[in-house]
């Protein structure tokens, strides 16, 4: 970043620019505890003043849950208070399904000037700090899956209500013809604002799809998930069409995953070519995912922080509810991938347990503090698994050490209250607050029905 004078200048140009463009209105995003974008817009025409000053926003969001209510933990919750969001130009992107609108992610800062304690997406930067600071080069990204439903379409509680726009088998061409200028838009859109679109296509579940997106550095992948759903959401709402990036679409189905993957390198080589290793990890590569996977129950806090996710996280539907690791195991929690034998880059690995409930930049942040606590601890990957865990019988998945990830929010909460390593990275204050979401929405939801908690989450994000 360079002087005050200079951002002000590059912000006076930038708004000269926007507005050439007939860009008249910029929308700043935050995501909360609860994983939901949460927006305040101002006029282009006022971006100096606002990269002078930032835009006031109460702290109260911190501790809002899913449904909009408001939880409320030993630092946050209360009316008083008031902090500046400020816009990363850097990242600002003229949104190409929503005319007239231009969008950029915040940090936010307290009244002095100070970073806001709980602002996830400066965690996730002092996080990524950190692993540079260890010579460590990470690359991140999610897939992105939704399910497609017609608009109008209220909270119904009967999910044979939804009525999806396609009939296609899974992973059908019969879907990719039916919704073919659709699918067109959603990647002309991502395109233009400057994703680098690698993969889309449909998904197995009824009116679903993915779209998967080249990996960046953690904070801008995860800026970028949250631009890649809301584009989305746009271009989705143009063809009248609903999406829905929720855990748990209809219960007991598969579900939306926003599986999270991550590349380590060291002075340029990647750390996931190494000759003769298991598989093929450098030693710091391996002690970095051992982290990774010993810390998942305390992590799926992070990773699946809603009620509607343990709607998904079932065995054999490939959403990794086993403590495991696997060469190209789609059905180990933590799976490595080998990529194409010719691509020097193409080795990385996939977290499963990640929905689009979970905010990303704590999402990135946390594995990245996991993964540095094992290789400071010189953790090391128990022996990989080959299977589908869920198949084999209870003494076979005891006899190899096999052991199921948190089932309730709850389980996966007490597992973060107590995980010193994800409290120390997060800091009291937001680990706090997501305590007192975790909670809040546990408490909201406990007498619930699977039907009737995927019903209430299925447009929440
Ligand atoms: N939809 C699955 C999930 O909930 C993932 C399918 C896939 O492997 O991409 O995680
Ligand atoms: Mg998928």
């Amino acid at each position: 970043m360079g002087s005050r004078a200079e951002q002000r200048e590059g912000a006076r140009q930038l708004a000269a620019r926007l507005d050439a463009d007939g860009v008249g209105n910029i929308a700043l995003t935050w995501v909360d505890n609860a994983g939901i974008a949460r927006a305040k817009a101002v006029p282009a025409r006022r971006l100096t003043a606002v990269v002078e000053r930032g835009v006031g926003m109460s702290p109260v969001f911190d501790v809002f849950t899913s449904d909009d209510a408001i939880a409320a933990s030993d630092h946050l919750g209360g009316p008083d208070g008031d902090l500046r969001l400020f816009p990363d130009l850097e990242r600002l992107t003229t949104l190409a399904a929503q005319p007239g609108w231009a969008w950029a992610p915040v940090d936010r800062y307290d009244q002095l000037g100070q970073p806001h304690p709980a602002c996830q997406r400066l965690f996730a930067r002092r996080m990524a700090d950190r692993a540079a600071a260890a010579g460590l080069d990470l690359r991140m990204g999610f897939e992105t899956e939704w399910v497609l439903a017609r608009a109008p379409q209220g909270p119904a509680a009967d999910a044979d209500a939804l009525d999806y726009p396609c009939v296609g088998p899974a992973y059908g061409m019969a879907r990719v013809v039916e919704l073919s200028d659709y699918l067109r838009d959603v990647t002309e859109a991502l395109l233009v604002q400057g994703v680098d679109v690698l993969q889309i296509h449909p998904e197995y579940a009824a009116g679903q799809f993915e779209v998967s997106t080249a990996p960046h550095d953690p904070v801008r992948a995860a800026d970028e998930v949250v631009l890649v759903r809301e584009t989305i959401r746009a271009v989705s709402a143009r063809h009248g069409l609903r999406a829905s990036f929720a855990p748990s679409v209809v219960a007991g189905e598969v579900g939306n995953g926003a599986h999270l993957h991550l590349s380590l390198r060291r002075d340029g080589a990647s750390l996931h070519r190494a000759a003769g290793a298991d598989g093929a990890l450098a030693p710091d590569a391996a002690s970095f995912l051992a982290g990774v996977l010993d810390a998942l129950p305390a992590l799926l806090a992070i990773s699946c922080p809603s009620p509607a996710s343990y709607l998904r996280l079932l065995p054999s539907h490939w959403a990794g509810v086993y403590q495991c690791w696997g060469v190209e195991n789609r059905e180990a929690a933590l799976r490595l991938v080998t990529g194409a034998p010719d691509d020097p880059d193409g080795g990385h690995a996939e977290v499963k347990t990640f929905d689009a409930a979970a905010n990303p930049y704590l999402a990135v942040g946390a594995v990245i503090a996991a993964g540095l606590h094992g290789i400071d601890t010189g953790a090391r990957l128990p022996a990989p698994q080959t299977g589908d865990p869920g198949i084999l019988g209870v003494r076979e998945r005891a006899r190899r050490g096999i052991v199921r990830l948190p089932a309730t929010l709850t389980e996966a909460t007490d597992r973060f209250e107590k995980s010193t390593p994800l409290r120390e990275a997060l800091g009291e204050v937001l680990h706090g607050a997501v305590l007192a979401v975790r909670r809040a929405e546990e408490a909201h939801f406990a007498e619930w029905e699977p039907a009737q908690i995927a019903a209430a989450t299925r447009w929440r994000w």
